[in-house]
Formats: structure tokens, sequence, C-alpha cells
């Protein structure tokens, strides 16, 4: 009773506390601009490829399948922790024993086999991030709070592999002893190692003291793992499906259009306007997070700090400053900043007039974005369907059309552009290679 009472507490605070940081990332996201969606079939497929099927981790096929190991050990042990809240609720021990029998046993015995190979797993992304030390996750971006905490989660991993081998172990020895809490789930072939080999000396109520520290080892790693993840870099576990539902699906090299300033060509080449059928904004580009669109600051909340994008800039390996995972975890870091000082706010704030005195080129230098070649392969290389060149140019069309500026040497190409309708200096029309080739 008084532990039923303890973990209704317990979980009550920290579900809440979980559920509040969820709603205010959602917030956060639809302080974006609101964006069209391209219209396609393709979404569905996307989700179960690039989310669930997690396609593009293969690209390197041995970090796939330890990725594989770790997600599929996460997503098994949930059976277990789904009784866990239900044994917690009313009392009851391992209750889906006694509806399911020997598959129960399967079941169990498939989470502790997967729990080994995430254990591997978790060991080997230890030893590349802080032994081997990957250029990657060395990037100035990862220096603080990034790597901490991609290690925490990998030590949450190992804690919570070792709460359900102590939870797990231990019962198998006191179901042994024939007592009426302990219900028979048949041979757990892994925890009887450990309960012959380090558990079979203590005597009963050891046993059961292991037994209870191991349950709530795991339920807790778990819930503090639903807590925590809005504070980190693993909320990709959620977003990576919305994000990739949502991800742009029109050819990667299609850049959108600025409707004013095509049309503005349009006449400065003889072409007739076309209609706008949107709002005409006196901004152009983005200057803050409010410019950008939610899928922007989706794609932010999902990004996992992985540093693939930066592994292929073209501009980041030439040794300039721009990283693509650095311009995502700034877009992040400043939809949080707003978002917390809205809810100091409260509601005497009203967000389509929020000014702070800052923004996103408070993160974000003029160096890095005039870096970027707009090559896309950063966009190629995200696991989660990220674009990052997406921002990159909304904040060179900010700096360009409304501060009128840029880097001194594309002063030249802006004037050739104006005069010649061509970036080169060359007074002749632009179609006539047409009719030399004719
Ligand atoms: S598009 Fe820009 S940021 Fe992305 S890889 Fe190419 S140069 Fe780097
Ligand atoms: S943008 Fe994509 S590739 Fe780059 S760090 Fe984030 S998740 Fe990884």
């Amino acid at each position: 009773m008084i532990q039923s009472i303890f973990f209704l507490i317990i979980s009550g605070f920290l579900l809440s506390k979980a559920f509040f940081k969820f709603k205010t990332i959602y917030r956060n996201i639809n302080l974006g601009k609101n964006t069209t969606l391209e219209p396609s079939g393709q979404r569905l497929k996307n989700m179960v490829l690039f989310a669930l099927g997690q396609r593009k981790m293969f690209d390197k096929p041995i970090v796939g399948i330890l990725h594989l190991f770790i997600y599929a050990a996460f997503i098994i042990t949930q059976i277990e922790f789904l009784e866990t809240i239900i044994d917690g609720f009313f009392g009851t021990h391992r209750i889906f024993s006694k509806f399911l029998g020997s598959f129960y046993t399967l079941i169990i015995n498939s989470i502790e086999i997967l729990s080994v190979f995430a254990l591997v797993a978790t060991i080997i992304f230890l030893y590349r991030r802080n032994i081997l030390k990957l250029l990657r996750f060395q990037k100035p971006e990862m220096k603080g709070w990034p790597s901490m905490d991609a290690n925490l989660i990998l030590f949450g991993e190992i804690t919570l592999i070792f709460g359900i081998f102590l939870m797990n172990s231990s019962d198998q020895l006191l179901q042994q002893l024939d007592l009426k809490h302990y219900p028979t789930t048949g041979k757990f072939y892994l925890s009887s190692i450990i309960s012959e080999h380090v558990l079979s000396a203590f005597p009963k109520d050891w046993l059961q003291l292991f037994e209870r520290l191991g349950w709530w080892i795991h339920y807790i790693t778990v819930l503090g793992f639903i807590v925590y993840l809005p504070t980190s870099k693993h909320l990709h576990i959620f977003l990576a499906f919305p994000n990739s539902y949502f991800s742009k699906t029109n050819s990667r090299g299609e850049m959108s259009a600025m409707p004013v300033i095509e049309n503005e060509v349009r006449s400065m080449v003889g072409l007739d306007a076309k209609p706008i059928n949107e709002p005409i904004s006196e901004n152009f580009g983005a200057k803050d997070i409010f410019d950008l669109s939610w899928r922007n600051l989706l794609e932010a909340y999902t990004c996992t700090e992985c540093g693939r994008c930066t592994s292929v800039c073209p501009a980041n390996l030439a040794g300039k400053k721009l990283s693509p995972r650095k311009i995502m975890m700034d877009i992040r870091d400043r939809t949080e900043e707003i978002g917390q000082k809205i809810d100091k706010a409260n509601s005497n704030i009203d967000i389509l007039k929020f000014e702070d005195g800052k923004s996103l080129f408070d993160k974000i230098s003029r160096e890095e974005i005039y870096a970027c070649t707009s090559c896309n392969a950063c966009v190629e290389a995200c696991p989660v369907l990220i674009n990052p060149l997406e921002p990159i140019l909304e904040l060179r069309r900010y700096d360009i059309l409304m501060n009128s500026s840029g880097p001194n040497d594309w002063l030249p190409m802006f004037n050739s552009l104006e005069n010649n309708q061509s970036v080169w200096a060359i007074a002749e029309p632009r179609t006539k290679w047409i009719s030399d080739n004719s």
C-alpha cells in the first residue's frame, strides 16, 4: 500500500513535469511562421523509412546496427515498463505473466538478449566519443553540455540494463522459494546466470531488497528519461516521426522563391508578373525565429547533434567556421531562449510584437552564413531529414536584402546580375547561347 502511494506521487510529479515541458516545446515550435506543405503521398513513406526504419543510419552499416540494438532494446523494454506501471499502480507483481504464459517468458528473454546487445553498443558509443574522440564529436559546438548530454543518456542506458538484470535475476531466485507474491514465469536464461553465480548466496530478505531495488531503478530511469528528453538532443526519439513526415518532399535543390523579388526579376527581363496569392511582407529572409517556418523550428528541436551534416560540409572541411549542426543547435537554443522569456512574462506579452533586442544573428555569425556553398550535402546526410540549408539561405536573404549587406567580393556579381542578368560581367543577352548553338 505504502509503495503504491509512493509510486503514484513520484509518477504524478514526474509525468506532469514532462507533460508541461512537451507542451512548451509544442508552443515554441508554433512560434515559427506558417508554411504551405507541398502536396505529397510520400510523407507516410518517409516516416516509416527514415524515422521507424532508420534507413539513413545504415549508410554506415556497423554504426547503423549498433544504433538499432539500442533502439530495439528501448522499444521492447517498454513492454516491461508498461507492466511496471500496472504493478506499481495495483500492487501486483509481474501481472502480464498470468495472461501471457510462456509467451511472457519469450518476451523477457528477448528483452534480456537485446539488452546485452544494447549494452555492448552503448559501451562502443562511449568509447568512440570519449576515448577514440571521433572528429565530428569534437567540433567547437559540442563542447560542454552537448557532450555531457550524450554521455548522460548512454550512462542512463547502462543503469537501465543494470536495473533490469538485478530485478530479473533476484526474481528468479525468489520464484524458487515458492513465495506467493512471485508467480512462476519460466526461465530467464541470462538472468539465471547472474542468479546462479552472483546472487544465490544471499538470503531471502536481501533478494527481496535487490528485486525491489532493480524494479525501482528500472522504473525511475525510464520515467527520468521521459522527463529529461525535452531538454536533450534525444528528443529526436519522438520528433523524428513528425519531422520526417513534414519534411520537404520537393527536389533538394529547389529553393523557395520570394514572389515580390521574382516579379522584379521578371519585369527586368521583360516577362509578365506572376499573381501573388499570399500576404505581401515588407521583410525578406529571416532575422529571428519568428521569420523561419514552424517546420524549421521542428527540425531544430529534432536535431540529434550527430554531426553527419558537418562531417560532409565542404565549407567545414575547408576549415571555415560554418557547421550546419551548429546552425540547427543555435536555432533551437534561440527558440528556447525566447520561449523562456515568454513564459517569464506570462500573459503580459504579445508574441507577435516580441522584442528582446536580440536575434539569430547574435548566435550565428555572417562568416558562417556566407561560407555556405548551397551544395545540399548536409541535407543529403541528415538521418532525420533535416534541411540546414534552408535557414542559412533565409538568414542570408535577410542580411543582403534588408541590411544591404553581404561580402564585398560578392558585389561585382550583384552588379552583373542587375545589369546583365548573369553572374558574369558579360554584356551579352543571357539566352544568346541558344541561337549560337542552333
Ligand atoms: S549546403 Fe552549406 S551548410 Fe550544407 S553542406 Fe553545403 S556548404 Fe555546408
Ligand atoms: S542536422 Fe541532421 S545530420 Fe546534422 S547534426 Fe542534426 S541530425 Fe545530425
